[in-house]
Parts: C-alpha cells; structure tokens; sequence
C-alpha cells in the first residue's frame, strides 16, 4: 500500500493531475442548439448552485460527427442527494452506481457524479474478478478520473453549454476528426475489466464510420473469449445496440472478423456457414437497417427470428426427412434452437414468444385453400408473419409467387379473393381423388422451405 503511494508519488501522479485541452467552439463546431432544452436546463441548474456539470459521453461525440444524439448524459460533481434535491421531477436509480433521472416532459436527461478510476488500482479491495472483470466501481472521483474510466478517448468528452467549451483529456476531439476509435489506456487490461468493450469497439467502429486503432483492434481475437463471462443480459442490450443503430449488416460482419460472433450468437455462426443461411441473414439484416434509417418501428422478436431462422428450418428439414410430421418437427426445432441459444444471448421471454409466432406462421402461408388464409389475415400478427414470409422469398430461400400471391390476397377484394382460392384448391382435389389408399401424413403440403 504504501509503496504503490508512495509510487504514484514518484510518478508525478498525485501532483500533476492531467490538464484537459480546452477547446473552443471555432474547433469543434458543436451547435448550442442541438443540445436538448432538458439537457440545458440541468446544466444550468447545476452550475447556477455552483456545481460543475457538463454534456458528456456519447451525444458530445455525436455532436462533433454532426448527428443527432439519442439522448443525453450529463456529469457533475454534485452527489445524486444534491441533483436530487435540485430538481422536483427526479429520481435516484441504480444499485451498482446510483445516478439522477431528471424528467423535463417527455424527456429523461441521465446525470451521473464523477466517477473514480479503477479502484482495483487503488486500493486493495477484491473488485474484479479472476479474468480481470470489474465487479464494483461505485466510488466518486474527479473529472479526470471521471473521464479516464472511460471506455473510448471520442467518449470521454465534456462539453460546457455555457462556454461552449470541450474539455478534452485524452485527445479525443483529434482522434473524432481523424475519424480513429481508441481505448483510453492499455486496450488489453480494459477489454478485462468490461469485456462489453470489445462489442462496443465494434459497434461504434461501424455505426459511427470509425477505424479501429491498431493497437485497440489487435487484443480483441485473443481475447474474444471473455464474453463467456458477461452476463446475458448486458450481452443482449449490446447486440440490440447493434442490431437496431441502422448498419446492423456492417456490424455483424465485422463481429465475425474478429471473432466476436462465437460468444455472442453460436447460432449465427452455424447459419453463416451455410451458402443459404448466410444469404438469408444478411438480407434480414440488410432491411433491418432500411427500416431503422427510414425511421420504421422494429421489433427485436423479428430481427432474432430472423437470425437464428437458417437454423430452425435446417433441424426442421433433417426432422421432416426423418419421416416426423412437419407441424410438431417445426416446433420441435423451434424449441431446440431457442434452448441452445438461451444460455448465451437471455432473449427475454415476450421476444422469444414474437420468434415463436412468426416462425409458427410459416408453414401455414402454403395452406391457400378454404378458410385458412381468411383466418391467417385475422391473427394480430400477420403482418410480422408476412414481413418474414416476404424475407424468405428475397433471399431466394423460397418461391417469390407464393408472397407475390399474400401480396395479393391481403389487398384483394371478396370476390377476386375468392376466385384465388378457387385456383389454389384446384390441385387438392385432384389429389384427394386419386387418393384412395392410405391416409397422407398430417399436415401434408406443409413442407420446410428451399435448400438451407
Ligand atoms: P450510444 O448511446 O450511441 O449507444 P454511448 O457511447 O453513448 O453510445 P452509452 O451506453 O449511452 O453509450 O454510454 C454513455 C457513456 O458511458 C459512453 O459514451 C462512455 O463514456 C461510457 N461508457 C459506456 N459503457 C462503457 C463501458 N463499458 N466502459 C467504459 N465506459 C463506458
Ligand atoms: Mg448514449
């Protein structure tokens, strides 16, 4: 204890805290007017009493590339007590850090009290665990240290509203100009510390057109294993991160290029190793991207049922050639690969009942005679069904004509529907007349879809 003091005093440490590079508007470019009014209020409010408070984190990041913040975060050295106190509509949230919600109408703006470094440095507590996870780190700190237990230099930016000033410790403004995402100290011991930050790299590298540094790109493959050790749910507020920031095709392919897939979706590996599969996830991802830039809902149940579908309807097919009816072989494959892929990813249980859903509805778009298709269009959600259906037929998985002819029928009207199904039911009776001998297997015509 008293060696690594006396050290930190040696190095300078406790007497030369690092000087953040302030700098200026003209510099940075960020319009005080894309600040939210909650954001402005709480900064103002904070500093009017005499606390520090700036815009941080990600929306001053987002800022200085000229998109539109999400949402934003602000940091203070006032406790969560004293933010609490300033502000009527607010609440104190959190067990492992406690931070402020503060509600201005419909927006919630994220304060949060300066936090210390990694006290697994500091002191001698057990905090991490034997990977080098960081358990705990609920202690206050500096601004400095606040920036420095960052994850990214372009995340570690503070930005004053009132001076219109970025304070800077990491040279995170030049490396946002020279579009270069970089760890802030040694990648290998923080990918330890939080392995999430290897999925963050990614998805940021992606979403954002930034290169990975050398040196914060090389540890990653080595080190990809870790993931193992986070639990699901964090894994699974990642990936949707991804999935949904509109370049979900980009960012997929790049977690396989650095092997980051395995941990994080085993299915997708085993997907993507099939000519097909391969060919129906990147297209499912592809228009998912659409839809999130188009600024269309979409729901995480769809986009899982998309990823894991090569797999469900491979175990789907091997289940039907092995002579299993094909209604109970498809929901024995459901079952199956939803189980194998629950340890890893957590896929809450209303998204996993979506994917049950639309993977269900499949077989029954083959069914175009008599009341069938009519009570199809009835279910709530058909549509979600239809969307999938019409994925299949894009990825040339199956015959375009048969979402060609749903196209139809959903906006035809009584009689043209009727005369749809006419010409649909013709072949069925031919067959049940010719049919004399044994009874055909539940749910004939109910067939997996294409080659996988
Ligand atoms: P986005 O909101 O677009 O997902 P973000 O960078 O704002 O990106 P958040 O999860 O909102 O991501 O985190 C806010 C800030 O908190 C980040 O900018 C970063 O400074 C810090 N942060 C988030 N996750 C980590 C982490 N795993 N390790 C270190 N710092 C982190
Ligand atoms: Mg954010």
């Amino acid at each position: 204890m008293i060696r690594r003091f006396l050290g930190r005093v040696f190095s300078g440490r406790l007497f030369r805290p690092a000087q953040p590079k302030i700098i200026p508007h003209g510099t940075h470019r960020i319009d005080r007017g894309a600040i939210s009014s909650g954001a402005l209020r709480t900064t103002q409010s904070l500093q009017r009493r005499g606390f520090v408070a700036f815009v941080v984190g990600g929306a001053v990041r987002d800022l200085i590339l000229g998109r539109r913040p999400k949402d934003f975060d602000v940091a203070t050295n006032a406790t969560p007590e004293e933010v609490r106190e300033l502000f009527r509509r607010s609440r104190i949230i959190g067990r492992r850090f406690r931070l402020v919600h503060v509600m201005f109408g419909p927006e919630t703006v994220e304060v949060s009290t300066f936090r210390g470094a990694n006290p697994a440095e500091e002191s001698d507590q057990h905090v991490a665990d034997e990977h080098g996870r960081i358990l705990r780190d609920n202690v206050f700190g500096t601004q400095e240290q606040d920036a420095t237990r960052r994850d990214f230099t372009i995340n570690a930016l503070f930005y004053d509203p009132a001076t219109q000033e970025v304070w800077d410790y990491h040279d995170g403004v030049a490396d946002l100009k020279q579009r270069r995402l970089r760890m802030i100290g040694d990648p290998e011991r923080r990918y330890r510390e939080d392995p999430i930050r290897m999925l963050r790299a990614v998805r940021l590298g992606s979403s954002r057109g930034l290169e990975i540094d050398a040196p914060t790109r090389r540890p990653i493959r080595r080190l990809a294993g870790l993931l193992a050790h986070v639990p699901p749910s964090r894994l699974l507020d990642e990936m949707l991160k991804l999935l949904l920031s509109g370049h979900a095709a980009e960012g997929v392919a790049q977690l396989r290029k650095e092997g980051l897939h395995h941990g994080v979706l085993p299915l997708l590996d085993a997907a993507m190793g099939r000519a097909a599969g391969e060919r129906f996830v990147i297209a499912a991802l592809k228009s998912t991207d659409e839809r999130v830039r188009a600024g269309k809902s979409l729901s995480p149940g769809f986009l899982f049922a998309a990823l894991l579908w090569p797999e469900v309807n491979a175990e789907w097919k091997v289940l039907v050639e092995k002579g299993e009816p094909p209604i109970p072989a498809l929901y024995r494959a459901m079952d199956h690969v939803i189980r194998a892929q629950a340890g890893k990813l957590a896929i809450p249980h209303r998204h996993a009942a979506d994917m049950r859903e639309i993977w269900a509805m499949q077989p029954r778009f083959l069914q175009r005679a008599g009341r069938r298709p009519y009570r199809l269009l009835e279910l709530p959600r058909f549509r979600a069904g239809f969307d999938f259906l019409r994925q299949r037929c894009e990825s040339g998985e199956i015959d375009t004509a048969l979402g060609e002819w749903w196209e139809r029928f959903q906006h035809a009207g009584e009689a043209e529907r009727a005369q749809m199904l006419v010409s649909d039911a013709e072949p069925r009776k031919r067959r049940r007349r010719r049919r004399r001998g044994p009874r055909a297997a539940p749910g004939h015509g109910v067939v997996p879809g294409g080659e996988v």
